[in-house]
């Protein structure tokens, strides 16, 4: 059964000409036209294309929407005029915080990624142009503690969808949600798409195990499968255990003199930390190409968890020596000590840039952390009030 989320369906308007009549890509054959809108790289004619000659509305199913990126990328693919389905699993509480302001545009699809039938089934209800496989057990220290329900969302979650792809639809094109974690202990800086991986992780193992099946499945059956390869990407969405948005949601609270002190771990890790409103869009340009392929994406630079402190405190005013406390079950039993993602293949072959940098992008989630604690005292007092 299809679940409409709040019931409600936005049917799709028709696609907006801006190339000639006739131009454009062929939804039938995925063929492009060599009247394609001579401005728009050759890359991007897909979309430009989809244009007269496109009478359908395109379709995404993401799994993993109800997540920080699916939430975005649902957002994205809809300005784009896309009719977008979202997987979601079972759960005895609804979790739709990130996309409840897109309640009345998007389909939600019941299924698992453990689940092969479901899979089968949400790809025959939906018939998808294209699927983005976001869902995964993301986050790396609940990775040593399961790390086989790590290997059963994350790794073999892949080869399900895949599976299901090659039996309902070997023409839908495939986004993998690969990560650099699977480059762990780096054995070049920065890192693009020919440095040797070195997951750390059952976490970055299990993303390593996902990676190369869908480069499997493009080499084995011809899928137009990609994997994207994306450094640490952050957003007033993050999950609050992720450093980024912990930090931020603790500055927040130690602002607003809700809380004294932050527990923290290693301050001396670095990460290539972007926006992940920039990095839906290369999900979606990657499956634009022509041909299928691999591409990192990243910001070039990279930050210590130590300057994360530093800005974030920083903007309200605060010095986060004063503030922080080490605390050592926050420390991994192996670490990924350095990431910098070298970009250029993705700038070079997509077009697709970083637009928000290090410091906009933390100042964005602390300011967004104090509104959100402050709404929510506000709310309390008003309720407490009534
Ligand atoms: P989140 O943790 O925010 O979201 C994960 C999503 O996966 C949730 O919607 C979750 O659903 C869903 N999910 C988990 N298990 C299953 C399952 N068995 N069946 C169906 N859905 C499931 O992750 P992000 O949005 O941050 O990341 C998206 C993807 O990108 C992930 O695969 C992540 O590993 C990868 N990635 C992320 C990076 C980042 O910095 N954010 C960097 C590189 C890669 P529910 O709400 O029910 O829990
Ligand atoms: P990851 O790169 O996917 O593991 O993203 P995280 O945001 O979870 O962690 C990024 C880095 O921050 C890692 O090297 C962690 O060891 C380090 N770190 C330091 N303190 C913390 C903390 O309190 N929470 C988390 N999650 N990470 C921390």
């Amino acid at each position: 059964m299809v679940r409409r989320f709040s019931y409600l369906f936005r049917e799709g308007a028709s696609t907006v000409a801006i190339g000639g009549a006739g131009a454009g890509w062929d939804a039938g054959t995925g063929a492009h036209s060599s009247e394609c809108v001579p401005e728009v790289p050759s890359t991007l004619c897909y979309t430009a294309c989809l244009l007269p000659m496109s009478r359908t509305q395109r379709k995404a199913l993401i799994t993993g929407i109800t997540g920080q990126d699916g939430s975005y990328l649902a957002e994205f693919l809809l300005q784009k005029n896309y009719r977008v389905y979202g997987l979601i699993r079972r759960s005895s509480t609804i979790n739709f915080e990130r996309i409840s302001h897109l309640q009345d545009q998007i389909e939600l699809i019941p299924g698992d990624l453990l689940d092969p039938s479901s899979l089968i089934s949400a790809l025959r209800k939906t018939e998808p142009d294209e699927v983005y496989n976001l869902a995964a057990q993301s986050f790396v220290p609940t990775s040593w503690s399961q790390p086989v329900l790590t290997g059963e969302f994350t790794a073999l979650g892949v080869t399900r969808l895949l599976e299901a792809i090659r039996v309902v639809n070997p023409r839908i094109r495939f986004y993998q949600a690969s990560s650099s974690e699977m480059f762990g202990m780096v054995e070049e800086s920065p890192q693009n798409e020919s440095t040797r991986f070195y997951p750390r992780s059952p976490y970055g193992v299990a993303k390593l195990y996902g990676h190369w099946i869908t480069v499997n499945a493009r080499e084995s059956y011809d899928l137009f499968a990609c994997s994207g390869i994306l450094f640490n990407h952050e957003s007033p969405r993050r999950g609050v255990e992720f450093v980024t948005r912990r930090v931020s949601h603790g500055v927040a609270r130690i602002k607003l003199g809700l809380q004294e002190k932050l527990k923290i771990g290693n301050l001396d890790a670095e990460r290539d930390w972007g926006f992940a409103g920039d990095y839906v869009e290369a999900m979606w340009r990657m499956l634009q190409q022509e041909n299928p392929d691999d591409f990192v994406v990243a910001t070039g630079e990279t930050h210590t968890v130590r300057r994360l402190l530093e800005v974030a405190f920083g903007h309200v005013g605060l010095d986060y020596r004063k503030f922080i406390e080490s605390d050592p079950a926050l420390f991994r039993p192996a670490e990924v000590h350095h990431l910098r993602g070298d970009y250029s293949k993705a700038r070079q072959t997509l077009g697709w840039k970083p637009t928000v940098s290090f410091e906009k992008l933390v100042e964005m989630m602390v300011d967004s952390d104090l509104s959100l604690l402050e709404r929510s005292r506000s709310s309390v007092a008003v309720f407490g009030a009534g």
